[in-house]
């Protein structure tokens, strides 16, 4: 069998590279072991231009967050299922000061187009406090990335563009012009491992630092009606479920869950969250973070026909899909990559 891109994973990197790649009309083949574990089934998925504990705009939102819409949507019509859902995300104030600090912040025109509104009295006080007010965000929400998965995966199926075992990298044979793996002829191998990349030894070597996470799935007696986030997240599922989280653990690189993260989370929403609610599941993935807190995009430093897309962190959702066209345009054009996220920038410690 022979194919412009072999590609190793159909997590979320695997899935949006591999779409954008067919589109262009190239022969793929897709490789992925079911039984393995994957961050992207548990991720929360949530999209958010404004984040951390000091609530700034996040790297290359301007870039982002427009085309995110456009990308996601186009996806769901091709799959012909819905798992993009826009929905603010809602801040409450601890404080005066913090609301008129948002103040200040909401007429600087690089910020503006993110905030939906400023509450400056409660809105959402059934739910949490929020006597203060709060800060809505515009260009958030969530993907339900399981579903998006196994949609594009029937597809795959269907298509017969997709195995179903595990990789075994020692078998591959390089050839001038193409590389070998068992039956299979490809132009170019594309590593999509997340954070399983460590297993191989061709990019195992680049510095990850993988971050275990922990959600809780919770089930509110009322419905939420809009994402919360204030220390930890509450994103409402069209279910009428929660998922709550997350925490970060840099040590423990298991993919169990764990009694201290649990605890900690409920302690957070316990502080957080006004309304009764029932805990009915705990769940645990590795995010496939990365030293610099940049992906990890380009070409072997050895064995060229070889690739690697992987590194999204915490922020899959919002970047994969920029970087994906990145890619693509330096793999069929030729495009330099960005700087910040080639992996030559690490070339030193091969
Ligand atoms: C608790 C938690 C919460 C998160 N919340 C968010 C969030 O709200 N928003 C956000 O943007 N991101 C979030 N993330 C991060 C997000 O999960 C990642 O950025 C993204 O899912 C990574 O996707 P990936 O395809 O690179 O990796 P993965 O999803 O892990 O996919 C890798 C795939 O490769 C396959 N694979 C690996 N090795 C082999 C092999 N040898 N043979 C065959 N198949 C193989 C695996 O089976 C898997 O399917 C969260 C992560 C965690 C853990």
């Amino acid at each position: 069998m022979k194919v412009d891109y072999l590609i190793v994973g159909q997590g979320l990197a695997g899935t949006i590279l591999s779409y954008r790649l067919l589109k262009q009309e190239k022969k793929v083949l897709v490789i992925d072991q079911p039984q393995m574990e994957s961050s992207s089934v548990v991720a929360a998925g949530l999209f958010n231009p404004i984040t951390g504990n000091r609530m700034v705009k996040t790297w290359l939102a301007d870039e982002l967050f427009s085309e995110l819409v456009d990308f996601y949507r186009e996806l769901e019509t091709f799959l012909g299922c819905r798992f993009f859902y826009q929905k603010p995300i809602y801040r409450p104030f601890v404080n005066m000061a913090e609301q008129n600090e948002w103040m200040g912040k909401s007429a600087d025109p690089g910020i503006k187009k993110f905030i939906r509104k400023i509450h400056r009295n409660s809105v959402y006080g059934d739910f949490v406090e929020d006597a203060y007010g709060g800060l809505e965000l515009n260009y958030c929400g969530y993907v339900d990335i399981a579903t998006l998965l196994r949609e594009y995966r029937t597809y795959l199926k269907q298509q017969q563009i997709i195995s179903e075992e595990t990789f075994e990298g020692e078998k591959l044979v390089f050839d001038t012009h193409l590389v070998r793996y068992r039956h299979i002829e490809a132009r170019r191998v594309i590593f999509c491992e997340g954070p399983l990349s460590n297993v191989d030894r061709f990019f195992s070597w680049l510095p990850f630092r993988r971050v275990k996470g922990e959600l809780l799935i919770i089930e509110p007696k009322e419905p939420v009606p809009v994402i919360l986030n204030r220390g930890l997240f509450i994103l409402p599922l069209e279910n009428g479920h929660c998922k709550v989280g997350s925490t970060y653990d840099w040590k423990d690189m298991t993919w169990e869950v764990t009694e201290k993260a649990g605890i900690e989370l409920r302690k957070k929403l316990h502080v957080f969250f006004k309304k009764y609610y029932k805990v009915i599941d705990q769940v645990a993935g590795i995010r496939p973070a990365t030293l610099d807190r940049r992906p990890l995009i380009g070409a072997h430093p050895e064995f060229n026909k070889l690739m690697i897309f992987n590194g999204f962190g915490t922020k899959g959702v919002s970047l994969m899909p920029y970087f994906s066209a990145k890619f693509c345009n330096f793999l069929s054009n030729d495009k330099e990559l960005p700087e910040e996220v080639n992996i030559n920038r690490y070339f030193s410690l091969y």
